[in-house]
């Protein structure tokens, strides 16, 4: 198995005056390709995960850029470039590959870009065609986009605030993908918008109950996954607010996956 994985986040306050450039994600967590170090950090529990994973199964792990930034305000369009185009780089001279997994936070907005995560996944798919198998994790605090969804075929949500499980969710996006790229299972998704913006701490109720009710639904009856995007009150783009997304395993060939199953109202 040949697998790519790199990452790119911040989370975006598009109401904070301070921009983030480049230098903001020098000083968090900036690792060119092949320069991760020998433990996880926030983003990069793909990447981990497929090392781990890869070890053992004998995988061609190919590390791209990491990058991730403190939580602030736009990111300037000079440094969303910079970083995107040294991601992509990476994945090209990677190629070929038969799974790209990626470290996201999924509230990144750039001068120019209300939906990073959705500009970027959709160059990936660009670059790695309609059968690689593209996974990426995100951050609860999402800004889940149609756009997202319809380049990716799994996405994983931390489900912990605060975020305790990002190796859990990792393994399994690592998991699904893997097992979707030797035909395993075929996932699908289905997206339900709640209309509404909550931000929950997961450590008591009510939202301990619906974690502990999410994952009792994961791995039985053909659900692979259910995540809940929480929402992300401080960023003002078009797609904010609340979702759960829940992943079954299909009957008919895959790659209809997440398109259409947006609500059209
Ligand atoms: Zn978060």
């Amino acid at each position: 198995m040949r697998v790519f994985s790199g990452s790119l986040a911040t989370e975006t306050n598009t109401f904070a005056p301070m921009p983030t450039g480049l230098g903001s994600f020098r000083d968090r967590g900036y690792f060119a390709a092949g320069r991760h170090p020998d433990h996880m950090t926030l983003f990069s529990g793909p990447l981990w995960a497929a090392r781990l994973r890869g070890r053992k199964d004998g995988w061609t792990l190919h590390e791209g850029m990491v990058a991730g930034a403190q939580p602030s305000g736009i990111t300037t369009r000079h440094a969303y470039e910079t970083l995107r185009d040294e991601l992509l780089a990476d994945l090209k001279k990677a190629m070929p590959v038969d799974m790209v997994l990626l470290g996201l936070h999924g509230a990144m907005v750039a001068d120019g870009y209300d939906d990073c995560e959705g500009d970027l996944l959709q160059r990936v798919r660009a670059i790695v065609g309609p059968d690689v198998v593209v996974g990426a994790e995100l951050d609860p605090h999402n800004h889940l986009t149609p756009l997202m969804t319809s380049c990716a075929d799994v996405l994983v949500c931390f489900k912990e605030y605060p975020h305790t499980d990002v190796l859990e969710r990792a393994v399994e996006l690592v998991d699904l993908c893997a097992a979707t790229v030797e035909k395993k299972i075929r996932p699908v998704a289905a997206v339900v918008d709640c209309d509404m913006i909550t931000l929950v701490h997961t450590s008591r109720q009510p939202a301990r109950g619906f974690v502990d009710r999410m994952q009792s639904l994961e791995g039985k009856d053909g659900i692979l996954s259910v995540s809940l995007t929480h929402g992300f009150p401080r960023g003002d783009v078009p797609e904010m607010g609340t979702k759960v997304w829940c992943i079954p395993t299909a009957t008919r060939p895959r790659r209809t996956s997440w398109r259409g199953n947006w609500p059209t109202n």
